[in-house]
């Protein structure tokens, strides 16, 4: 009886040990599996935070939001002198208005290089406001009569072909188109040009050496007319007299 006995409290103990162990190693498998899912957790985290730093680095977003600051307040009028200026701002959606927001450093000058009759500011302000094929943009064109304002003067344009330089054309300028269609007075459309850059540089606190060309970014011939002879010259100088 007595070695019966023994030999079941020792199968008791056996199967507690058996089911002690079990007990263990299903406690070590929900451990491991725990541990797999945090580390796999992690990992997707992990990429998406490096996907997201790349991203940014390659588009020079993160250099620019770091050194960019300060943002410049946005003004809006409706006449320079006696020129009109028609504000026909793109639309917040369309793929020519990247909508970020920055501080103004420079005027940049350009010339549409559009010939054609036809080519005036309202011309190319309808191109602007109905284009989806380019992403070109850039804040007024200037024919010799009146003023478009496309973009406003506080988010970037894309025109000085440097994407998001962190000193470029593009993050820190308001581009100026001046027009060169056919049968139009070009030193009165370089007049009233003078006439709105002085007045932006008087608005944005900005010095006549902020005035910049599309050359100076990107050493496009641009704006060709007035990087001939003397007439840049006569730009800058038109600019002074208007100055306040
Ligand atoms: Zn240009």
């Amino acid at each position: 009886m007595k070695k019966n006995k023994k030999k079941a409290n020792t199968n008791k103990n056996i199967q507690i040990r058996k089911s002690k162990s079990r007990k263990n190693k299903k406690g070590k498998r929900r451990l491991k599996k725990g541990i797999k899912i945090k580390l796999i957790l992690i990992a997707i985290i992990t990429s998406i935070i490096l996907g997201v730093v790349i991203f940014m680095f390659n588009s020079g977003n993160i250099i620019s939001l770091i050194k960019q600051q300060k943002i410049s307040e946005e003004i809006i009028f409706d006449s320079v002198d006696e020129i009109s200026v028609f504000n026909e701002i793109i639309g917040e959606f369309q793929q020519n208005r990247p909508a970020i927001k920055r501080e103004i450093k420079y005027i940049v000058m350009h010339e549409t290089g559009n010939f054609s009759s036809s080519a005036n500011a309202s011309n190319h302000s309808q191109y602007l406001l109905t284009n989806d094929n380019d992403e070109n943009s850039w804040h007024y064109t200037v024919d010799e009569n009146e003023i478009y304002h496309h973009l406003p003067d506080n988010e970037v344009g894309w025109h000085a072909s440097d994407g998001l330089n962190v000193d470029g054309g593009n993050l820190n300028g308001i581009g100026i188109e001046l027009c060169v269609n056919e049968g139009s007075d070009y030193l009165k459309t370089v007049d009233n040009a003078a006439k709105l850059v002085a007045k932006l540089l008087d608005l944005y606190e900005l010095d006549i050496d902020d005035v910049k060309t599309h050359k100076d970014f990107s050493g496009k011939d641009c704006p060709t007319n007035l990087l001939l002879e003397n007439n840049w010259q006569m730009f800058i100088d038109k600019i002074q007299e208007y100055m306040h």
